[in-house]
């Protein structure tokens, strides 16, 4: 137990900044639910597990938007300074189970190849992009959005997950002014059944939100996962900003 809970610590630190952004937001929506549940009014208990899913949240989300800079600031970004866009492509190879003996955990291994893809944005609208596994020689398709149609879609997704935790706040004011704060009796309690999911659907938009980089895969492959850059991987695309030019 302490063994996995060090471990996904150590994952975490090493984890890309939109990963740590994400996880952020999960914990965010476990804070919140506790709350619509009604549980944070009633015992103290409650009260203070969710205020420790909202500190996780908070430093997660610090420490992902402080990473994300840093990346920035070195030149560490998915787009690069031409347009083109590097995603990895991964050909999974072996997924072992591996005991640990000594520590009484068993874990999960996957090996896989990285192939670098770089796409090209359309000048409009979306394109198809076909790619070829340099490992299994299989083909696949990439769906390649434009930098206009990519802020189209940015902004459908703030639009529709603002509305949907503006809803869900609505909701709960409501219910509260109803029952006067007392609705663990009353059958429109399950209004916050509602607005639950609304919160869900609302922060899985804010997270596509922060995953989407205008590259999509409309078919999924058998045994491969198109996935965002490491560090490792954009260090090979990077020039650093105080590269000198040799004459
Ligand atoms: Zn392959």
């Amino acid at each position: 137990m302490i063994y996995k809970i060090i471990r996904s610590i150590i994952d975490t630190i090493n984890a890309t900044p939109r990963q740590i952004i994400i996880l952020a937001l999960v914990w965010f929506f476990l804070s919140t639910s506790c709350g619509m549940m009604g549980l944070y009014s009633s015992t103290n208990f409650f009260n203070a597990i969710m205020l420790f899913f909202l500190g996780v949240a908070v430093i997660l989300a610090v420490f992902g938007l402080a990473k994300l800079a840093t990346w920035n600031n070195r030149g560490l970004r998915m787009t690069l300074p031409d347009g083109r866009i590097v995603v990895n492509l991964e050909h999974t190879l072996d997924v072992q189970e591996q005991d640990r003996v000594l520590l009484g955990v068993r874990e999960q291994k996957r090996t896989f190849a990285i192939q670098y893809i770089l796409v090209t944005p359309p000048a409009a609208g979306s394109q198809l992009v076909p790619i070829t596994c340099s490992t299994c020689q299989r083909e696949t398709v990439l769906r390649v959005a434009s930098p206009q149609k990519r802020q189209e879609m940015r902004w459908r997704f703030v639009i529709f997950s603002t509305l949907g935790i503006a809803i869900t706040i609505a909701l709960e004011l409501g219910v509260g002014l109803i029952t006067n704060g007392k609705s663990d009796t009353s059958p429109i309690s399950y209004v916050h059944f509602v607005s639950l999911l609304l919160l869900f659907i609302s922060i899985i938009g804010f997270a596509r939100l922060i995953n989407y980089v205008g590259v999509t895969q409309p078919q999924v492959l058998f045994g491969h996962k198109v996935s965002h850059p490491r560090r490792v991987d954009l260090e090979k695309f990077c020039v650093p900003a105080n590269a000198q030019v040799q004459r």
